[in-house]
């Protein structure tokens, strides 16, 4: 079998510095692969944590694949070829990664579609957010979707991979299943309501009570978005109900994980790392993210946080990040006035975010990156400039507070264009059209460009309407996914099919929606 033009994993291997360390001779072994290359996929804390709980299962070793190299994906741990495993598990956090996972499929010689594969052919799962958000969409490529946090639905999946000796069995059996969605069996876009809903199997509230559901980083390394961090999860789902936020409607309740596993965690961390990252979609609403932070200080370690709710920024926890080496926090105003503010969801006065803006530049953090989105319902150009006079302000703020410590700084505005997701209350949205969206992110650029120290990033319109309309579809986006895999540019698959991908993304969708077979959270 020929190999490929070998990607040299020697270096990458070398930095790597395991948490704990795994047997590599397992009797059972699960190719887990991540559709993006080994930087993004070792900065996802789920993946490491699917990594680690394949390894901590009896008799089970993990090989990873990603999409590094050309020619066929070969393991990063051993080298065997992907095709030559029983099942190959995908880990999905993006829509966007879907077309690399086609493409490694095709690198792979495993067909492409389900229909076409044999008794040979690995069994194709998929986990991850994108399998919970809507599976739809990759329904042609993939033989079986995990919906729910990997601790309830590997053991299913690798019990079924031990007891059944033929692909199909495997297929047939995880079928039978609460938590998978075959849909070789599943006939949910024909059949609709008649049959019964599947059930996402999240991480519930009394599992992260119990001792071993804490995710943390299984393998430190430099090479990756957090460069030699230990990655802990602080909670899931989130306080705040942003209408455009899947991690809020789709996770469930808002819960933490308990304070003595993550504290014990740290001395997990010690060996390998003297830096930490907490990571989770409301990691400042921890209610001991104080004596948790002042802790870790305690011990030593760099400490720092995702992004943070606006009223969780707190003196103590300012503190306790300064006092650790932090100088960087990111905030998410999302829009620039109070009305559209509230009517998103969130509602928090600009005042209020200035007075914690405030507070920031006062405890002489020197890097403040603001998150916005621009395509919301209901926005004027009104809100559009509230985004450039609230930048305005807190700069204004910015170049009270430094000077007076000796410090300059900068802010980063990110912006987004929205993305109508499944399971959101803005799911039967259209999104803005693609002529408004471009003009409001020149709008913005222009006004960013007349001020010193703001800088700004934001994401292509194109690259927005293909997510919504991966994110939406159904199964007859498999002809899009695959065009693209072949190679045509995003530009060239939205117009090719247009016909089916403009009514998708802006149409306003009523009626049964596609993505209702499954119940969330
Ligand atoms: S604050 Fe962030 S995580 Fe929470 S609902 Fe809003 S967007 Fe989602």
């Amino acid at each position: 079998m020929k190999r490929s033009a070998a990607h040299d994993w020697s270096p990458i291997l070398a930095a790597e510095r395991p948490v704990e360390r795994f047997s590599p001779h397992g009797r059972y072994r699960l190719a887990l692969a991540y559709a993006n290359t080994y930087h993004v996929a070792m900065s996802s804390l789920g993946f490491q944590r699917v990594y680690e709980l394949v390894h901590r299962t009896p008799e089970w070793t993990a090989e990873r694949f990603f999409t590094d190299g050309v020619g066929m994906p070969i393991s990063v741990e051993t080298g065997r070829a992907m095709n030559d495993f029983g099942c190959v598990c995908f880990s999905v956090s993006f829509e966007e990664d879907y077309v690399n996972l086609v493409q490694m499929l095709g690198r792979a010689r495993i067909p492409l579609r389900r229909k076409d594969r044999g008794p040979w052919d690995p069994v194709i799962v998929m986990g991850g957010s994108c399998a919970s958000i809507n599976p739809l969409p990759m329904s042609e490529f993939v033989d079986v979707f995990a919906i729910g946090a990997a601790e309830n639905v590997l053991p299913d999946l690798l019990a079924a991979l031990e007891e059944e000796a033929q692909r199909e069995a495997v297929i047939e059996r995880l079928a039978a299943l609460d938590g998978f969605y075959v849909p070789a069996f599943h006939h949910y876009e024909e059949e609709g309501d008649a049959l019964p809903k599947l059930n996402k199997r999240e991480l519930t509230e009394e599992q992260m009570k119990q001792p071993g559901h804490l995710p943390t980083t299984a393998i430190v390394t430099p090479h990756t978005e957090f460069s030699e961090k230990f990655l802990i999860e602080m909670s899931r789902g989130c306080p705040e109900k942003c209408r455009y936020c899947w991690a809020s409607f789709g996770m469930g309740r808002f819960r933490w994980h308990p304070t003595e596993y993550i504290l014990a965690s740290l001395e997990r961390a010690r060996p390998v790392t003297n830096q930490l990252g907490f990571v989770a979609t409301a990691v400042g609403d921890h209610p001991d993210i104080e004596k948790i932070l002042r802790e870790a200080n305690g011990l030593g370690f760099r400490t720092s946080v995702s992004s943070i709710r606006i009223p969780a920024v707190t003196e103590g926890v300012l503190e306790a990040l300064h006092d650790s080496g932090d100088r960087s926090i990111t905030l998410a105003p999302e829009t620039g006035t109070d009305e559209l503010r509230v009517k998103m969801g969130k509602p928090i006065p600009n005042s209020f975010l200035l007075e914690k803006v405030r507070l920031i530049f006062r405890h002489g953090f020197t890097s403040l990156k603001l998150y916005f989105i621009v395509g919301l319902p209901g926005e004027t150009d009104e809100d559009v400039q509230g985004i450039l006079d609230l930048v305005a302000q807190a700069r204004a703020v910015m170049l009270e507070e430094l000077p007076k410590k000796g410090l300059i700084g900068n802010i980063h505005m990110g912006v987004n264009v929205l993305v109508p997701k499944p399971f959101t209350p803005w799911q039967r949205e259209p999104m803005d059209d693609e002529k408004s969206l471009k003009e409001k992110i020149a709008t913005l650029r222009k006004g960013v460009a007349r001020m010193p120290n703001v800088s700004m990033g934001s994401v292509s319109v194109r690259q927005g309407v293909w997510q919504t309309y991966i994110s939406k579809a159904g199964s007859d986006a498999a002809e899009a996914i695959e065009a693209a895999a072949h190679g045509d540019p995003i530009n060239v698959v939205l117009h090719r099919f247009a016909p089916k991908i403009q009514p998708e993304v802006y149409r306003r969708l009523d009626g049964d929606l596609r993505w209702h077979f499954m119940r969330q959270g």
